[in-house]
């Protein structure tokens, strides 16, 4: 039944990447709504796999955080547990508080599971009018180190110090990952991006061993880039970029920026991939602004989803609901709010659910 659907070619069927062997085995993926727009847009996701017949079943968790005996905010065990029977989650926004309160659970996720690979895809959305519509990129960001490290202190009052940690292994690791994916994925470049002659040490053995993993992987063409020259040719060529491989944070700033550049933070979705493991999510954060009324765009955590169906091998359904998606957005009569539309975020749902029951007829 499920794989007599017929995969409709979508053009932007390829760009949500790590594909596996196809499977027709159920798998129970770990779900964590999140917190501000979680909810709603978990849910939707929850809404469209059911009409896709993927068989997935969801077990979901909560991440509301637990104070350990020495006073620091953890993850609940029941996350850990069920992280590490299915070993494959779909993860709404966590909040995390500014300044004060405890440390990011997102951080602490990627760091518990060792999730090193922060995969990041921006693609223009055929139909959908923005400044340039030939984005198609894929920024790779460290996700265990650098300034999310979350070593900081106090030397004295008014004096902070806070470390960025930059390690041969995990940006070793990064680095081959770059390479591996361009080559699956068909792609021709990889660019460093980096400030070695600023942060000469940490940057520097970052992008030393960038260098070494081009070395390794001749068949993939290799250029470096400041951090500061990439902003400024993302905004203004987006399109000669493919594959960009980049210390932690400055992952994060530039996949905003990418999103800017193809719709907005309800469009991007991402990948924490590791050796053991995975966890997708969208890029965005809670979106407190707009929670609980029904107007966010669920677009990312789907594409997301999208990602995950492929990296746990039902193809057939990830496309589908791609296209379902892409479709909606393309013919214009349904748009929620942050893509200039009027549609609640349940009707944008609904009329993904009804092209995917075409679809699949
Ligand atoms: P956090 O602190 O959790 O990161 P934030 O408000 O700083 O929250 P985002 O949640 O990423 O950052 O939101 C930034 C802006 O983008 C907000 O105006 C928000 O409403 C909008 N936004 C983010 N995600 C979506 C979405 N899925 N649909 C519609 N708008 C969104």
């Amino acid at each position: 039944m499920i794989f007599r659907t017929l995969v409709k070619k979508s053009s932007l069927e390829s760009y949500l990447l790590l594909s596996r062997k196809c499977s027709n085995k159920a798998q129970t993926v770990t779900l964590i709504p999140g917190n501000g727009i979680g909810p709603e847009i978990a849910d939707a996701v929850k809404k469209i796999f059911a009409v896709s017949e993927v068989p997935i079943q969801w077990e979901s968790v909560d991440v509301t955080p637990v104070k350990a005996p020495d006073g620091t905010s953890q993850i609940p065990q029941a996350v850990i547990e069920s992280f590490k029977r299915n070993k494959v989650g779909l993860k709404g926004p966590l909040a995390t508080p500014i300044g004060t309160g405890h440390r990011s659970l997102n951080l602490a996720i990627r760091k518990t599971f060792s999730l090193y690979a922060n995969v990041r895809p921006c693609k223009s959305l055929e139909g959908y009018k923005t400044l340039y519509n030939d984005v198609d990129l894929i920024i790779i960001r460290e996700n265990t180190e650098g300034e999310y490290s979350g070593i900081e202190h106090i030397i004295v009052d008014g004096v902070v110090q806070s470390i960025k940690l930059i390690t041969e292994v995990a940006s070793t690791r990064i680095a081959d990952f770059a390479f591996k994916y361009a080559r699956e994925n068909k792609r021709k470049r990889v660019s460093a991006v980096h400030k070695a002659n600023i942060m000469k040490k940490s940057d520097g053995l970052f992008l030393h061993c960038c260098r070494l993993a081009a070395e390794r992987n001749k068949d993939i063409d290799f250029e470096e880039m400041f951090l500061d020259t990439a902003c400024l040719k993302l905004v203004s060529n987006p399109a000669r970029f493919d594959v960009l491989v980049m210390p932690n944070l400055y992952g994060d700033i530039l996949s905003d920026m990418g999103a800017g550049l193809i719709g907005g933070l309800g469009l991007t979705p991402s990948a924490n991939i590791g050796d053991k493991g995975a966890v997708f999510e969208a890029v965005h954060g809670t979106a407190p602004d707009i929670a609980g009324q029904d107007k966010a765009n669920p677009t990312a955590l789907l594409l997301s989803g999208v990602m995950m169906l492929k990296y746990l091998g039902f193809p057939v359904h990830a496309s589908n609901i791609q296209t379902a998606c892409f479709e909606t957005i393309k013919d214009g009569k349904c748009r929620t709010i942050d893509l200039g539309g009027n549609s609640k975020c349940s009707e944008f749902t609904d009329e993904i659910c009804r092209k995917l029951q075409n679809l699949m007829k």
